[in-house]
């Protein structure tokens, strides 16, 4: 077996609560998603931007996903790290600025390492920023094990030369508008590591510990054919629909708590096997591959308006305006709201029913009465 980083640091949420899940992963194919492709090309624009500014040489990398969005959340980024650094300068002569640093935090994780984004040393102080430029997840630094890990590497090189005290670390995801910074003592993030990193670390290079389902699942590649996540789910179907003849309020409770959880997994599900069907052949007993609904379609909008024209209709066509957020990229912000501001509204969006932990303000119950009966009648 291939033993070469099987603990990455952006599995280690993962590993760290389910042991088995990154023995379990390599039997997957890793594949590399588009939004993967696309957060390289930003880092990797970052890193140019960064070296620019700080008046290293750098080329302009080339990329395909090079655009107005890339270009304005890589410059927010260079723009943050440069007034950490001032803000550096302003309490040490001579910081220094690390940009993707390879860190070795093998010592802890076998065979672990990882790049940091970016690392500014001022005296005792270590800052290490991580830019993040998906916008699926909201990602917090506080207790991030991936930062911690990446935290571990950068002590590795620097403690000795510099004999930190303190560890920031910042995760900057411009396109969630987040920015989130934790701190932590350089003793406990070492107790930390000696006393829980490790040891579980080492259990999870054997392949040792049980299989713990949970929120860590998301990203896992075993997930779909995951048993343990599967007998977790089916578990909670069977306890949650099978209780005879009417369930309380509380148990519609506990239902809505789980049910989006059991749909996204069950839709996961759906679309594996499908995948297996359509495109390997795959037979599943009792279940067979269908055509699914579709509409009707014109094969050629000039051919059928010349014709629908020569038989005498004329009112054939439908005006409209293009989408508010390609007129809002047409214009520019700015401007859009300048132009257009004031002939923009939002109307009050569908009621939704959502746990409490949700960070939206609870809606005003008239409008939602209104609302959910006027959705209601257009379903
Ligand atoms: S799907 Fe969840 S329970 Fe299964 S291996 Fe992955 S992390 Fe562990």
């Amino acid at each position: 077996m291939n033993n070469h980083a099987v603990l990455s640091a952006s599995a280690s949420h993962r590993w760290l609560n389910c042991l088995p899940s990154a023995r379990l992963e390599l039997e997957f194919e890793n594949k590399s998603s588009e939004a993967a492709k696309e957060g390289t090309a930003a880092h990797e624009l970052c890193e140019h931007k960064l070296k620019k500014a700080l008046h290293m040489k750098s080329k302009r990398p080339v990329s395909e996903y090079d655009d107005n969005d890339m270009e304005k959340y890589t410059d927010t980024y260079v723009d943050f790290v440069m007034e950490q650094y001032e803000m550096a300068k302003q309490v040490c002569k001579d910081p220094i600025v690390l940009i993707e640093q390879h860190l070795d935090f093998s010592c802890y994780v076998p065979d672990g390492f990882g790049t940091g984004d970016c690392i500014i040393i001022a005296d005792d102080k270590l800052h290490i920023i991580d830019f993040k430029y998906g916008m699926g997840v909201l990602v917090d630094a506080e207790d991030n094990p991936q930062m911690k890990l990446y935290a571990l590497g950068a002590l590795e090189i620097y403690d000795s030369l510099y004999d930190i005290k303190e560890v920031a670390m910042t995760i900057f995801q411009p396109r969630r508008e987040n920015v989130s910074t934790w701190t932590i003592a350089v003793d406990e993030l070492k107790t930390w590591a000696e006393n829980e990193l490790k040891p579980k670390a080492i259990m999870v290079y054997n392949g040792e510990g049980e299989y713990v389902p949970g929120e860590w699942c998301t990203f896992c590649r075993a997930a779909v054919r995951c048993r343990a996540r599967a007998e977790e789910k089916l578990k909670l179907a069977q306890s949650e629909f099978k209780l005879p003849p009417l369930l309380t309020d509380a148990e519609i409770e506990e239902i809505l708590a789980i049910l989006p959880d059991l749909t996204k997994w069950a839709n996961k599900i759906t679309a594996y096997a499908l995948d297996a069907a359509v495109n390997h052949g795959k037979e599943w007993y009792g279940f067979k591959v269908v055509e699914g609904r579709s509409v009707r379609k014109y094969k050629d909008e000039d051919a059928v308006a010349e014709k629908a024209m020569a038989n005498g209709y004329k009112d054939i066509y439908r005006k409209s305006l293009i989408p508010l957020t390609q007129m809002q990229k047409l214009m520019g912000k700015t401007k859009f709201e300048k132009i257009l501001g004031d002939l923009i509204y939002k109307p009050p969006g569908k009621p939704t029913l959502v746990p409490n932990s949700d960070k939206r303000k609870t809606y005003n119950v008239t409008n939602a009465i209104n609302e959910f009966n006027k959705y209601k009648e257009e379903m």
